[in-house]
């Protein structure tokens, strides 16, 4: 949604680059603009000198491709419809068209999506669109005049539950397209084994041949019934009215979108939240699109910002370390961090030290630091175990790191930090696992680490940004820093500060003298 609201503002605004970098006071003043969600976030966090750096959408992109819905229908339905539009978000045409974007999506699906209101009839203007859109009064097939790019349509993965334990029976709705075969097939995902990526799933055929089709009947049995599949125990005793099971590859099977629908009764059909042709369309594109796109653009602009040593795949361990001075009246705060890099005959293969830019610093954020120095020096499939002290550091990785991901992890301090790291380990195919050495104890290793982060309070300013380790979409910046904690706290301190301010400067205390003079602690 973000992706097309912003891409909105920058046609409306006419605006060359990301609406974040232009000034939108003169804009304020533009009434439908007002009522924009996006464009109010812009604009207030503007005020209170808060930046959005959006390095995934950086120049304007042209909705054009996206058919807007104002200029492919006559006007007298955009005059009638325009104002349930905007209270929907619909702008373009490819909102309502299939993954693959050759396809109208029914209306129950869009239903389903959330995309059009749960209540009321099919409204004119979307029959308008089937009366006049498609190729043919029996199929969903859009004219080719109408096809639109599947960048531009809504294809957001639905992925199998990966908290599932591996050998559990646990069923899950999926589709499989096997690329060998070419073969699309529905069915229950059962038991999975994430090592082997596989899993076994149980054959389910669509009622009828229409794509609208959402009904499905247990398949009888066929040619990829793997007997020996069904006398395993588990299933055996859990799965009574399917009959046909397979062994299908993990990778090249997603979830199928629905909400959950039990097997309740054996050989009776079973209907599912959205319809075939929809489901297996995004599918199709999510399984034959390279993953992870809009990351590794954002990660390339960052790469020539930092001269990255790459360790060789040998290195078996790192120990890291972080140090902090707090700041005093004579000098101010100081984080460093420094990582060692052992193979497995504990040779020190590399070692590196670094004195950070002071940015909310703390004791905490330069261990995290010393972690994502560490993880980026190593090349693609390195599988290692990280030593630290920190035991802080520990803990946290198993609420951030190890688990999937929450938006909950965006209100927590060094988010940006763990987003990173998370990114690193997805990016470079690492395994990583961290290990707990005593603070002060004798372990050589970590002493030199220790003192290598020492030793870097004294060394030469930092001179990277700290902007160039921050793997994450989107950026707050405040005064070009990245605003690494929960942002309602982070407004709530810039509101107290300016109660403060309009506190000091209240007439009763500046005819006393400047606000200086006083302690308003
Ligand atoms: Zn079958």
């Amino acid at each position: 949604f973000a992706l097309y609201a912003i891409s909105y503002l920058q046609g409306y605004l006419g605006a060359e680059s990301c609406p974040t970098t232009i000034d939108l006071e003169p804009w304020s003043q533009v009434v439908s603009l007002r009522t924009h969600t996006l464009f109010n976030s812009l604009l207030f966090s503007s005020r209170l000198n808060i930046t959005w750096s959006l390095s995934f959408r950086p120049s304007r992109q042209d909705l054009q491709p996206a058919s807007p819905l104002r200029t492919i229908l006559p006007h007298s339905i955009f005059q009638t419809a325009w104002k349930l539009w905007k209270n929907l978000n619909l702008f373009v045409l490819a909102q309502l068209v299939s993954p693959c974007g050759r396809y109208l999506m029914n209306w129950l699906d869009l239903r389903y999506l959330g995309i059009v209101g749960r209540k009321g009839r099919i409204p004119t203007w979307f029959n308008f669109i089937k009366n006049n859109f498609l190729s043919s009064p029996f199929s969903s097939l859009l004219l080719p005049l109408y096809f639109i790019n599947s960048s531009f349509t809504l294809a957001s993965p639905c992925l199998l539950d990966h908290t599932v334990k591996d050998y559990h029976f646990y069923p899950q709705w999926a589709i499989n397209f096997d690329s060998a075969t070419q073969t699309l097939s529905v069915g229950h995902v059962c038991i999975t084994y994430k090592k082997q990526d596989s899993a076994i799933m149980s054959h389910w055929l669509p009622v009828s041949s229409s794509a609208d089709e959402r009904s499905y009947n247990p398949c009888p049995g066929c040619s990829f019934n793997i007997p020996a599949l069904s006398k395993k125990s588990a299933i055996k005793q859990r799965c009574n009215s399917e009959k046909c099971f397979f062994n299908v590859i993990l990778s090249e099977t997603v979830g199928y979108p629905t909400r959950n629908a039990k097997v309740f009764a054996a050989y009776l059909p079973i209907t599912l939240s959205t319809s075939w042709s929809y489901a297996t369309s995004l599918a199709l594109v999510h399984l034959s699109k390279p993953s992870l796109s809009t990351f590794s653009t954002l990660s390339s602009s960052f790469k020539d910002k930092t001269d990255d040593v790459v360790l060789p795949l040998s290195v078996q361990s790192l120990y890291t370390d972080g140090s902090f001075h707090v700041a005093t009246d004579s000098s101010p705060a100081s984080m460093t961090s420094a990582w060692l890099a052992l193979d497995d005959d504990g040779l020190i293969l590399e070692s590196s030290s670094l004195q950070l830019f002071s940015c909310l610093p703390s004791a905490l954020r330069s261990e995290i630091y010393a972690v994502v120095l560490g993880l980026n020096a190593l090349s693609r499939g390195s599988s290692i175990s990280i030593h630290t002290d920190c035991s802080q550091l520990i803990s946290l990785w198993k609420r951030f790191v190890d688990v999937p991901f929450s938006p909950k992890l965006l209100r927590e301090h060094n988010h940006l930090l763990w987003l990173s790291i998370r990114y690193l380990i997805m990016d470079r195919d690492l395994k990583v696992d961290l290990i707990k050495v005593p603070a002060h104890g004798d372990d050589i290793y970590n002493m030199q680490a220790d003192s290598l982060a020492k030793d870097a309070h004294s060394s030469s300013p930092p001179n990277i940004s700290p902007l160039a380790f921050c793997y994450a979409p989107c950026l707050l910046l405040f005064n070009s820093l990245p605003i690494d904690m929960n942002i309602r706290h982070f407004l709530r301190s810039i509101a107290d500060a300016r109660a403060l301010l309009s506190f000091c400067s209240l007439a009763r205390f500046t005819a006393l003298g400047s606000p200086s003079l006083f302690d308003w602690a």
